[in-house]
């Protein structure tokens, strides 16, 4: 077994945590504790917010921006050498199938090289002012960002925070969710192994309930980039609002799947399990309302549960595994009182939602038809493997159903006539709209979501902007 990091990174450096408290970790394929991590507390907290600007000040800001592409391409070198370690550190930690962990680290070493290619890429503009002289802007690093991400894809969100903000020339201080704060920690010691200066990259591992509010509201801290519930992000954005401290907001969805009947419609059937089923539905991108049109609506459904009924779940260690356990007991009773409320709500069960036996955090994806409206299973974000189908007749009206939801983050829409395909990606309110795919995430494009899924962007240069700020400089002549 690939051994775990145990301790906070911090300064360069592997320690224990001041107050000596450790957090332990459960397999959740197994049930089985496996490693006991420390968990930082305020003491951490400050020490790391220390580093980081001194490490800002003393160098990292000031770096030739060649020399930082050259650290930043060495960090991605090393992540690609040691991407089975994350891949085996992030299957244990929470499950997810190898295969997955192994393609999430690629993508991970993938930004780095994007966001080092970007940094003598990435500059301002001159612009002729009407009074002469010489105008120009300089987009410039802020100091010290803290980047706190969530356990379902912790080692793509940490990478795909860290590494726009270190390109900018920002110290990060990333915090992983409690339940996976391995594959953080491995990339905080890569980074510093692949010439990172101490300080500059940081990992506390640590409850956000105690560190949280510390991290948001220090005064050395000029930006919080965020990924997880929208219940947080709320409470990040009111703490941030008192000094008007930037923040990024990556939070829930409901997203839709929108087939028309034009489209390849037996296609669309048989992919669209994995585009809410992935990660086991832990996935802010999950399509869990899929709104089929009522000529194809019963073929449809039937060739989905026939295609979610052949999804291989089971041991994450083996490669031909697509969907691992949730990733915790408390995640799954979650799910299990969402599926409960639908069962006495009348809705029918096409195929799962029962714990297979054996040990494991596991359930059957559950396919449910005749769910109302207002139903909780229909409205609110389940974050498991749920997903509901509904037929519709009318464009208008389904688009007005689609876009009741509070949130807009991704979605997809199939169909194989152009102007419909235009018309509709416009009217759907979402950051992120696939045709006739399930993809969501390209490291090149932005990323993020309209209404309560969030503010600013991940990804794409339009992140790395989103880690600087913008000066105007004019220069009498
Ligand atoms: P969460 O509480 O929002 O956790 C996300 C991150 O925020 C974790 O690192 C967490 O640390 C940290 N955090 C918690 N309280 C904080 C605070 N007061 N200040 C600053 N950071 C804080 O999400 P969760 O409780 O793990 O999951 C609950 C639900 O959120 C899920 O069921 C799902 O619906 C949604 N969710 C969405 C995403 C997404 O990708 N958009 C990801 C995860 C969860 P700790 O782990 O130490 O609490
Ligand atoms: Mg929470």
């Amino acid at each position: 077994m690939t051994t775990p990091p145990t301790q906070l990174f911090v300064d360069g450096a592997y320690r224990d945590g001041a107050a000596n408290r450790r957090t332990p970790l459960i397999n959740p394929a197994t049930e089985h504790p496996f490693a006991n991590v420390a968990a930082a507390e305020l003491p951490d907290v400050e020490a790391a917010v220390q580093s980081a600007h001194r490490a800002w000040e003393s160098g990292w800001r000031d770096m030739a921006p060649g020399k930082r592409t050259e650290i930043l391409f060495n960090v991605a070198r090393l992540l690609r050498e040691n991407l089975e370690r994350i891949a085996q550190l992030e299957m244990l930690q929470i499950g997810k199938p190898i295969a997955d962990a192994r393609d999430e680290a690629g993508l991970g070493a993938r930004v780095f090289e994007y966001y080092a290619g970007g940094i003598t890429r990435f500059y301002g503009q001159t612009i002729p002012v009407s009074r002469g002289g010489f105008d120009f802007t300089l987009r410039q690093p802020m100091g010290v960002v803290a980047a706190v991400v969530p356990w379902n894809f912790p080692f793509p969100i940490a990478c795909w925070k860290a590494a726009p903000a270190l390109a900018a020339g920002n110290c990060v201080i990333l915090k992983p969710a409690s339940l996976s704060p391995l594959t953080a920690l491995a990339l905080g010691e890569i980074a510093h192994a692949a010439g990172l200066p101490p300080g500059v990259l940081q990992v506390l591992p640590g409850s956000g309930s105690s560190i949280g509010d510390a991290l948001v509201t220090h005064p050395l801290i000029r930006k919080v980039s965020f990924t997880g519930s929208t219940e947080i992000g709320r409470r990040i954005m009111e703490l941030a609002s008192r000094d008007l401290k930037r923040v990024s907001l990556e939070l829930g969805g409901k997203s839709p799947n929108i087939v028309f009947a034009d489209a390849d419609w037996k296609r669309a059937a048989e992919t669209s399990p994995m585009s809410v089923f992935a990660n086991t539905g832990q996935d802010c991108c999950a399509r869990s309302r899929m709104f089929v049109e009522k000529s194809v609506y019963e073929r449809f459904v039937e060739t989905f549960v026939e295609a979610t009924r052949k999804l291989v779940i089971g041991d994450p260690t083996s490669p031909s595994t697509q969907l691992g356990p949730l990733v915790s007991a408390g995640q799954r009773s979650t799910v299990e009182e969402f599926l409960g409320d639908a069962r006495k709500q009348g809705s029918r069960f096409a195929c799962g939602g029962s714990r297979p036996s054996g040990r494991g955090y596991y359930l059957e994806p559950a396919v449910l038809l005749d769910v109302a409206k207002g139903d909780r299973c229909w409205r609110e974000e389940i974050f498991g493997p749920v997903v509901c189908i509904t037929p519709f007749e009318d464009e208008g009206e389904m688009l007005r159903e689609v876009n009741a939801s509070p949130y807009g983050l991704s979605g997809s829409v199939w169909t194989n006539d152009l102007r419909r395909a235009l018309r509709v990606s416009r009217l759907v309110q979402s950051g992120v709209l696939s045709v006739n795919s399930h993809s969501s995430v390209h490291v090149e494009a932005p990323f993020g979501g309209f209404k309560t899924s969030g503010l600013g962007r991940d990804l794409g240069m339009t992140a790395m902007e989103g880690y600087t700020e913008l000066k105007n400089v004019y220069v009498a002549e």
